[in-house]
């Protein structure tokens, strides 16, 4: 296991790496006009920060993976929390939204001072990486909507729904695997690590709870976080 995660996490690397070695070659070799190089530039602007968020998700991975259980004497307040989220996704919709593209609509409903005893940073990744998935995966003028609800046996649900592609049920039990992804190019223009899921379920088992996932090809997916 340990050696498939070394080799995997060496490729992600490579290959922006490799990418961004190219540019500086271009940059370096030809007499490039300012507009030119303003356009390399980007380009390895954005392999630059694909490598960072890949070097963050790890690092969030390993520090879930090296700490003791969090504690769960903090109450945390989750309107607050959600608010911070939407204006998150928000800003994301808007970066990947191409000009005359409908808007993503964007619900989310939490009772008002709800609170959940858990890790803050822990819990915002793990709500965070729901969230912008839904936005990543979902195309231009799609619904978006997370709702909390207390359920009749005093567990708390999060439910991430949205009207994106779907999923096969092939790949469902997958999902949380490290770097297992659908489709890898859809994963990557839209900034993914490969590693989202992985850390939700970690954050999960951290907390005593599970992650639930259902989807259909075709008419969107839901995802799920059950708190004890
Ligand atoms: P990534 O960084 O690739 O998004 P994740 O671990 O967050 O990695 O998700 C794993 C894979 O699950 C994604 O590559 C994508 O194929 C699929 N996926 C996750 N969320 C959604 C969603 N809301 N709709 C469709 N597919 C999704």
């Amino acid at each position: 296991m340990r050696r498939d995660f070394v080799a995997n996490v060496s490729h992600e690397i490579r290959t922006p790496l490799t990418v961004m070695s190219g540019f500086i070659e271009t940059l370096q070799s030809l007499p490039l006009q300012p507009q030119e190089r303003d356009h390399y530039l980007g380009l390895m602007e954005v392999q630059a920060l694909r490598m960072q968020d890949l070097v963050n998700d790890l690092l969030i991975l390993s520090q879930l993976e090296g700490n003791s259980l969090p504690s769960t004497n903090d109450a945390v307040d989750l309107p607050s929390m959600m608010s911070t989220i939407e204006s998150e996704a928000r800003g994301l919709s808007a970066a990947q939204r191409e000009e005359g593209e409908p808007e993503h609509v964007i619900e989310i409903v939490v009772p008002q001072g709800l609170k959940l005893l858990g890790a803050a940073k822990e819990l915002h990744s793990a709500i965070s990486n729901l969230v912008n998935n839904a936005v990543r995966y979902t195309p231009a003028g799609g619904q978006i909507t997370a709702t909390w609800d207390v359920l009749p046996d005093q567990r708390i649900q999060l439910s991430v729904v949205d009207t994106g592609p779907g999923i096969a049920s092939e790949h469902l039990p997958r999902l949380t695997e490290r770097f297992y992804r659908v489709d890898r190019s859809r994963s990557r223009e839209s900034g993914g690590t490969g590693l989202g899921l992985a850390i939700v379920k970690h954050v999960m088992q951290r907390h005593g709870g599970e992650l639930k996932i259902e989807s259909e090809l075709g008419k969107g997916s839901k995802f799920s976080l059950i708190f004890p």
